[in-house]
């Protein structure tokens, strides 16, 4: 389903001028995948060193999926995670978490400026509230937390989204929010202007070790470059990662809804389940509401209930509503709840992975695309300085599988979905990434993967990562991978 985000960037869609590969090239730093977080990378990359060669591989269009499917909300603010977060990491990483968040709306502002693109940026408020007694709590103690690290927060009783039951919220005070496909876009003009190369509808099928280099294939050509960024939002590579047994994938709903009613501004997300999120777009002289929640695990929807409750919701609150756009989107939720950032693990070198932002892509893209940027001219000599974020989101760390519990139910899921669906024979087609039986999707009419969530359309086209081949190819992707 197309996103009001695609819809309403027709115009800046039609003037990019991106080709297809259709000839084998050599360049230093290979970039799969065309979303927020290969497209920064790619720009960062440009715009610390002029002469460096980078190439982008997209398998469909820049931004054509999370990235042009999401809200659109550029916070520090992540749902309630601060207090989380000092709990489970302590003060100091959770102060910086914080800073590499803030600085990264400060980029994202300094690059629409810089760059001169028209994408809608604005500073506004950010709140968290909850409509249940039992996470009244919850609230103070994120707003002690916050306040501790520095950050400017305040405990409101009353927020202007007309919506029942307000119990009490957070406030965090000059957030963002933007039109992600226009920033991305604005993105590209000025990485081909530096003379970077970006290629659409130029799926990346495999990457093959080769000396000192890696061969990224396409189903035609291929890239010879000296480092590889796999910025596909999950890794299209399973081994040596095992980012399988690292995170899942969660598909919210999304509507945008007209209104003759004057909206509340600022930005707001439910603490209760279902998590429920609203922000408004400024179109011309009106104002639309977008809202999105209602998450589930990709592949195990129940119905199509999540857009009649939005519809519901958004119609309780603003009686006049007339819905004009919605779609599904997903993102790959964490064990620990951050980001993998940086090499795609030890037995890789050069290889760099962007995954796992646990839907607040947008800050955490930018943090990502400046680490993988850094280590990239710390290797090169261009620069002797670590990224100071580095650290905090290593890809490679372990601690996340000492969650046994989490890692024990998701080597169960995909263990009884591949060997006893298997043995038992299967009805519905198996995933081509790991071999997970699917199952369908009647909203969307596609095959999704409950273990990993990779999507397939009804015809087998692989249509979101990890999985790469299509359902008629048969064998996994895993089968021939490291
Ligand atoms: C409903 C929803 C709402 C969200 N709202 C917010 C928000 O308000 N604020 C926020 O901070 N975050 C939000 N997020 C999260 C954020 O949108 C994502 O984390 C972020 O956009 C991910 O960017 P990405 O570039 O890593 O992935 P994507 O945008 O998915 O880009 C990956 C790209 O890789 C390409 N690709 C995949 N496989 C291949 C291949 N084999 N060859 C070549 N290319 C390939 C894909 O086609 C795709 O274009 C939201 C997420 C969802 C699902």
């Amino acid at each position: 389903m197309k996103s009001y985000w695609q819809m309403s960037a027709q115009k800046e869609i039609k003037e990019k001028k991106l080709k297809v590969l259709e000839k084998d090239i050599e360049t230093d730093v290979c970039i799969i995948g065309g979303g927020l977080s290969g497209i920064s990378t790619a720009y960062y990359l440009k715009k610390a060193d002029k002469d460096i060669k980078i190439v982008v591989l997209e398998k469909d269009n820049v931004c054509s999926h999370t990235s042009g499917h999401t809200t659109g909300k550029v916070t520090s603010q992540h749902g309630l995670f601060y207090n989380y977060l000092i709990q489970s990491q302590g003060e100091e990483y959770a102060k910086k978490y914080l800073e590499a968040n803030e600085k990264a709306i400060d980029n994202i502002e300094l690059n629409s400026k810089i760059e001169n693109i028209d994408c809608d940026f604005k500073r506004e408020s950010c709140f968290v509230f909850t409509r249940t007694e039992t996470d009244i709590e919850k609230i103070q103690k994120e707003f002690q937390s916050v306040k501790k690290l520095g950050k400017e927060v305040n405990l409101k009783k009353e927020i202007k989204l007309p919506i029942s039951d307000m119990k009490c919220a957070i406030e965090f005070k000059n957030q963002a929010k933007f039109h992600p496909i226009k920033y991305a876009l604005g993105l590209c003009n000025s990485i081909i202007k530096e003379g970077g190369e970006i290629f659409e509808n130029s799926k990346v099928i495999d990457i093959i070790k080769e000396n000192n280099s890696y061969i990224v294939c396409t189903e035609k050509n291929k890239v010879k470059a000296k480092y590889v960024v796999m910025a596909t939002r999950y890794p299209i590579k399973v081994f040596p990662g095992y980012y399988f047994l690292k995170m899942y994938q969660s598909s919210s709903y999304a509507i945008v809804a007209d209104t003759k009613t004057e909206i509340m501004d600022g930005m707001y997300i439910s603490s209760d389940i279902p998590t429920i999120s609203f922000r408004t777009i400024q179109e011309g002289n009106k104002k639309l509401l977008l809202v999105v929640g209602y998450d589930y695990k990709t592949g195990k929807q129940e119905l199509d209930d999540g857009f009649r409750s939005l519809e519901e919701l958004v119609c309780s609150m603003y009686p006049d509503a007339k819905i004009i756009n919605k779609w599904i989107s997903e993102d790959c939720i964490t064990l620990d709840k951050i980001p993998y950032i940086g090499e795609f693990s030890k037995l890789t070198p050069n290889m760099y992975v962007i995954t796992g932002f646990n839907k607040w892509g947008i800050t955490s893209s930018d943090i990502a695309a400046n680490i993988v940027t850094d280590e990239i001219l710390n290797k090169e000599k261009l620069k002797d300085k670590n990224n100071i974020y580095s650290d905090l989101f290593r890809a490679t760390r372990i601690e996340p599988i000492k969650n046994r519990e989490e890692v024990k139910n998701m080597i169960k899921e995909a263990t009884e979905s591949i060997i006893v669906k298997r043995i038992e024979g299967v009805e519905n087609p198996i995933c081509t990434h790991l071999g997970c039986e699917l199952s369908y999707n009647p909203t969307e009419d596609t095959w999704d993967c409950p273990c990993h969530g990779s999507r397939f359309t009804r015809d087998g086209i692989s249509i979101e990562s990890p999985s790469v081949k299509n359902l008629k190819d048969k064998n996994i992707d895993a089968e021939e991978d490291y």
